[in-house]
């Protein structure tokens, strides 16, 4: 009877951490409850800010900033260009051969390269030299496959995909680091000067002719393939969307009205927030201990980069209140950002019965073995919740940008159709966000809209992009008007 007794202590006592476990759970899941109503807040509250961002400078926490592209590709563009693409954890060189009106790309080529982690927290001058030396090494090879008109300088198209505040198309400044970079003597700096005398430094004798956010590039990208796109939306590392404003709806813009009437605006919708947000206790906590605290808050809860941070938060919570992985907290669980949002994506996406990619991740990265299938079943489900708030807060936003620019709906019964160019990393291999972000926009807008609205994969378009707007803001605009 005496062993009896200890048995039905000790189950109680599992169950009762098992119930804590799911208690846990269940608040965390009631904190990230994203209702059609509520979604349609946050999209509400996006064209608020959207409006004060435009109006003044400063106005809004949305930055709203002027790109100085008032005209997109046109498929004229001819030539040989450059581009740098710099923004997550690789950065991009590549060469495009413009072939000018009715021939599109004849010819390009890329590299990919990773930045040394180091390098995001060290000096701008060595995060430079280290792109400048790459750069020179890819156009040295350049083969003669390419062709450059004689006595042409080489022309470069620059992505930069972090907030600067423009003040031509070639030019601009930090306004601050995101997604893990941290480089304390860029602020302020114009990031094309120091691209520029990293690669003298180099002896690469190449022109910087343009400067673009990696969703102006998507969207340039986009638009040389189809005419339809008006809006790019970045679902990586980090998020942000782009769309074409109308100049006069740019209080802000006191220059020259373009001759297109247009203007793309970068909307820095990373830094987004809004009270109707749902964040939990552990957002806070990871925004608090984040580089830049009070910042990206829009984006900390949408994108790759903290995705799989949120899942390891909820879990050490769960490993120490609840003693969810044994009586010890697993050390590793406690590493921030040791658990990817690709490993989380994996784990999320195991169809096997017995979910062993679950288990061998566990293993690998955390180093936790012996996990039940029912513990396993728990951290799908964690997955589940935190990537489908994610995926559906992007759906708000881009009913937002929808709205915006008056596509939510069917005016006069003509269908204007509306093709979003979308990339990032998190929306091309994360499945279940990509199909919930789509099914929630979906529903958002209504059956007889959605039919009209497009979302297209514009696969690493940035680069392309700042290519062909380095061609059309080229010192010899040769386009081809024939
Ligand atoms: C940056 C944006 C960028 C986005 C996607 C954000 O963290 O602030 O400039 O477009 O990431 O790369
Ligand atoms: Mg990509």
């Amino acid at each position: 009877a005496a062993a009896a007794a200890v048995v039905v202590h000790r189950k109680t006592k599992k169950s009762g951490r098992w119930v804590k476990a799911m208690e846990i759970l269940k608040e965390f899941e009631e904190k990230c409850g994203t209702p059609i109503p509520r979604l349609k807040q946050v999209a509400d509250a996006m064209i608020v800010e959207m409006h004060a961002g435009l109006a003044s400078e400063g106005g809004s926490k949305l930055k709203m900033l002027i790109s100085y592209v008032d005209h997109l590709p046109t498929g004229r563009e001819k030539g040989l260009f450059y581009a740098l693409d710099l923004g997550g954890t690789n950065f991009r060189v590549l060469r495009v051969q413009l072939g000018g009106k009715g021939r599109g790309i004849v010819n390009q080529q890329f590299e990919e390269v990773s930045i040394p982690p180091s390098l995001m927290t060290g000096s701008s001058d060595a995060l430079f030299d280290y792109i400048a030396a790459e750069l020179a090494k890819f156009v040295a090879q350049e083969g003669s496959d390419f062709k450059q008109s004689p006595g042409r300088q080489r022309e470069l198209g620059f992505t930069f995909s972090f907030p600067v505040m423009q003040s031509s198309i070639a030019s601009g400044t930090l306004l601050r680091w995101t997604k893990g970079f941290s480089i304390d003597d860029m602020a302020g700096q114009d990031v094309v000067a120091e691209l520029a005398k990293a690669m003298e430094r180099q002896g690469l004798d190449m022109r910087i002719a343009a400067l673009v956010n990696d969703t102006v590039g998507t969207l340039a990208g986009g638009r040389y393939n189809n005419n339809d796109i008006d809006a790019s939306v970045i679902l990586g590392t980090g998020s942000n969307a782009a769309y074409v404003e109308r100049a006069h709806a740019i209080p802000k813009w006191h220059g020259l009205l373009p001759k297109s009437g247009e203007m793309v605006i970068n909307m820095e919708w990373g830094n987004f927030r809004s009270s109707h947000l749902p964040l939990s206790d552990y957002d806070h906590a990871l925004d608090t201990e984040s580089l830049n605290p009070g910042e990206q808050i829009y984006e900390k809860v949408i994108a790759g980069m903290y995705l799989g941070e949120i899942v390891r938060r909820v879990l050490c919570r769960m490993a120490e209140e609840a003693a969810f992985f044994g009586a010890t907290v697993p050390p590793k669980l406690e590493e921030p950002f040791i658990l990817g949002t690709s490993i989380m994506s994996a784990m999320h996406q195991d169809t096997s019965p017995d979910l062993k990619v679950v288990a061998s991740n566990l293993k690998d990265i955390l180093e936790i073995s012996n996990t039940s299938l029912k513990m396993r079943k728990v951290i799908v489900e964690l997955c589940n919740i935190v990537a489908t708030r994610g995926a559906r807060l992007s759906a708000a936003g881009v009913l937002g940008v929808l709205k915006k620019m008056g596509r939510d709906t069917i005016k006069g019964g003509e269908k204007q159709k509306t093709v979003i160019a979308m990339d990032g990393g998190l929306y091309e291999h994360y499945t279940e966000y990509r199909e919930c972000l789509e099914n929630t926009l979906n529903e958002l807008v209504g059956e007889e809209v959605s039919r009209t609205i497009e979302i297209e994969h514009s696969n690493d378009g940035s680069g392309i992009g700042a290519a062909l707007l380095a061609a059309s803001h080229s010192q010899y605009l040769e386009t081809d008007e024939s």
